[in-house]
């Protein structure tokens, strides 16, 4: 089969889609989707890394598609990817925005190709944890310009600019090194097993835990997901990595100092997301398709065995059926009788210091048992 020609070798960190650009661009000297479908292939299907489309690439190339196929972001369900097996959830991707690191763009032109035919998109900025570029230490750049076209990420579109305005932007940047959650995530993608805990759940769950954790520590429990900048999430994957990298026991650490916190800030109404922040309304929904059960269920024990509540109470999106730890104001409300009275007979017998009588329930725990007798 005849071959285009000159060949054009894919990067082995490079995404199919930047590849076909590529090709477009050293073949034609136009854009991506007249060179498809000159071929006959799908861009809808490029982008969707289907096996048939890429392996059609190659074969028209010459290219081996193993290598192509590796990188390739699969579509496999509704808002549902996978890459070399890790699934990802179309939160995970930054589609439509492209990014991309401008030292790395100019160290591209410099391989003798035409510089539409050398810039090339790396696989790992398509993931939303990878926000620092590891060879520059420098944080990548997120760009669209609010057309259909972006999602073919086409940098010679996206990205014009000059080698020497791309230095500008790279001599510009602050300098920042990868966090160690981005580390765990390229690693998992590559199929490094590091942490036994946090590889048993999904890539997802691993990060969207570690980040909001770290969020809640670094910014209050006030701060909205929506409010937070890349910077801040890097931020904060750094501050959460510090705890959920030490598996269970580490997270249940992260949220013991949410709740010591809380008790030391607030002195009464205090609600569970003003203890664990974003957490709470994200574990606390029944209704995602999103399997978030093995993370639910260690922030349910930890809450169990150090909070008050009562039965039927919901905690992240459960009722409690026997709890812990209550307060005197909930005994009160259950039984039907005078809270003052209850705390009265609480602080007679020894039971609630005399002091704490007006405090904050979360510093009031004792069994219900020992209320009874
Ligand atoms: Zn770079």
């Amino acid at each position: 089969m005849a071959h285009l020609f000159p060949f054009l070798p894919f990067n082995v960190d490079e995404t199919p889609l930047s590849w076909a650009t590529r090709l477009s661009a050293l073949h034609t000297g136009g854009r991506l989707v007249p060179f498809l479908n000159d071929l006959g292939i799908s861009y809808l299907s490029i982008i969707a890394g289907a096996t048939d489309a890429v392996t059609r690439l190659c074969d028209a190339t010459g290219q081996d598609p193993a290598p192509v196929l590796r990188n390739a972001v699969q579509k496999i369900g509704k808002r549902s990817y996978s890459l070399r097996g890790q699934v990802l959830s179309a939160e995970m991707l930054v589609t439509p925005d492209t990014r991309f690191c401008p030292a790395c763009l100019v160290a591209d032109s410099r391989s003798g190709l035409p510089v539409n035919a050398a810039r090339y998109g790396r696989v790992s900025w398509r993931v939303k944890t990878i926000r620092t570029c590891p060879i520059h230490d420098m944080p990548l750049i997120a760009r669209r310009l609010g057309q259909w076209d972006d999602k073919l990420s086409e940098l010679a579109v996206i990205v014009p600019e000059s080698n020497d305005a791309l230095q500008g932007l790279a001599e510009l940047a602050a300098k920042r090194s990868p966090s160690p959650l981005q580390n765990y995530v390229l690693q998992r993608i590559d199929g490094a097993k590091t942490h036994p805990w946090l590889d048993s759940l999904s890539l997802e769950l691993a990060t969207t835990m570690t980040e909001k954790l770290g969020a809640i520590l670094t910014f209050g429990t006030d701060a909205k997901p929506r409010e937070l900048s890349e910077a801040d999430w890097d931020a904060a994957g750094v501050a959460g990595w510090a705890f959920s990298s030490r598996d269970e026991r580490g997270v249940c650490e992260a949220l013991a100092l949410m709740q010591k916190r809380a008790a030391i800030t607030r002195t009464n109404g205090i609600r569970k997301a003003d203890i664990f922040g974003m957490t709470y309304p994200w574990l606390a929904n029944r209704r995602t398709f999103k399997d978030l059960e093995p993370v639910r269920t260690v922030f349910r024990a930890h809450y169990l065995a150090t909070m008050t509540g009562l039965p039927d109470d919901l905690v992240f999106g459960q009722p409690i059926e026997e709890p812990k730890f209550s307060t005197p104001n909930k005994i009160a409300t259950l039984e039907g009788v005078d809270p003052r009275t209850l705390r009265n007979v609480l602080v007679g017998k020894g039971l609630v210091p005399a002091a704490s009588e007006e405090g904050a329930c979360l510093c009031l725990l004792y069994t219900s048992d020992a209320a009874d007798e």
